[in-house]
């Protein structure tokens, strides 16, 4: 009877995390190059970030590239040199987590509503010209609400750059530089949830506790904005509980969530189709 009852309890233990998962599980995608286009120095490491995805798609052999979109003038404890104390924790930061290079557009901060959108388009399609990424992470432009000026603005122009910089007569003038168009075959969309309804995640990714712990590293990089942890236990809670949460929704122990948008979902049937006939040769 013994058997049969810790049998049952486990399968009922089973069912109860099969039940609290409803976040589907994907898996990396194919590729070796991903740039990551946000608005601050900070905004991959943290909760809403990428990092525990990023460190695993570094372990797997992708080279990353980080895109500051603002100097960070007035995140901080200091007046002044801030955009200077930024970008270096900003370096220090993709280090940790194995990317490649932080580039800094240096817009400034929190005046990205006054900045005509075409202008940060522009750049962002240009960066993916010359990248050419097989994955680009970014805000969502559809989140619910964010009321940070540089995250919408942001997310806006990244959700219009991935899909133009595709189009030969977009800025022809990149192409006259020798650049060529280049489309963006996934994006992973995130988006900050602690004011606002966030988003809906459409896909979670697991990753392992040694990219736990870079993912750690990375958010404590960031001293200027986040001091120094009192404790061992804070540091690693502070990015532990987040991705605990996050792994709970997918049925594993460590994750995070994103919206992921391939090319062509916004043609019905036409992904199946291309599945179909890509196995048909
Ligand atoms: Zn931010």
């Amino acid at each position: 009877m013994g058997k049969v009852y810790h049998a049952l309890a486990a399968l009922l233990v089973a069912a109860a995390g099969l039940a609290a998962a409803d976040v589907p599980l994907g898996q990396p995608p194919p590729g070796k190059t991903f740039l990551v286009i946000l608005s601050h120095h900070d905004d991959h490491t943290w909760e809403w970030g990428f990092g525990g995805f990023l460190a695993r798609l570094v372990d797997s052999g992708w080279t990353g590239y980080y895109v500051r979109t603002t100097n960070d003038e007035k995140d901080g404890r200091e007046w002044g040199p801030n955009d200077q104390v930024n970008h270096k924790e900003s370096i220090a930061a993709v280090k940790a987590l194995g990317l490649k290079e932080v580039i800094s557009l240096n817009w400034r901060n929190d005046h990205m509503s006054s900045v005509p959108l075409k202008e940060v388009r522009a750049q962002y399609i240009l960066l993916i010209r010359k990248y050419r990424p097989d994955a680009v992470m970014s805000w969502n432009p559809w989140g619910h609400y964010d009321r940070n000026p540089d995250h919408r603005r942001v997310a806006r122009a990244a959700g219009e750059a991935v899909w133009m910089a595709g189009l030969e007569n977009v800025h022809p003038e990149h192409l006259a530089a020798g650049l060529k168009p280049h489309r963006v075959p996934v994006v992973y969309y995130s988006q900050r949830a602690d004011y606002g309804r966030g988003h809906a995640p459409n896909i979670a990714i697991e990753f392992n506790e040694a990219q736990l712990l870079r993912k750690v590293e990375a958010y404590w990089a960031h001293r200027n904005v986040r001091g120094v942890p009192a404790s061992p236990e804070i540091k690693r809670r502070e990015m532990e509980e987040p991705s605990l949460a996050a792994g709970k929704r997918a049925g594993v122990k460590y994750a995070e969530m994103f919206y992921r948008l391939e090319e062509w979902d916004h043609l019905p049937g036409l992904r199946d189709y291309l599945t179909e006939n890509a196995r048909a040769k």
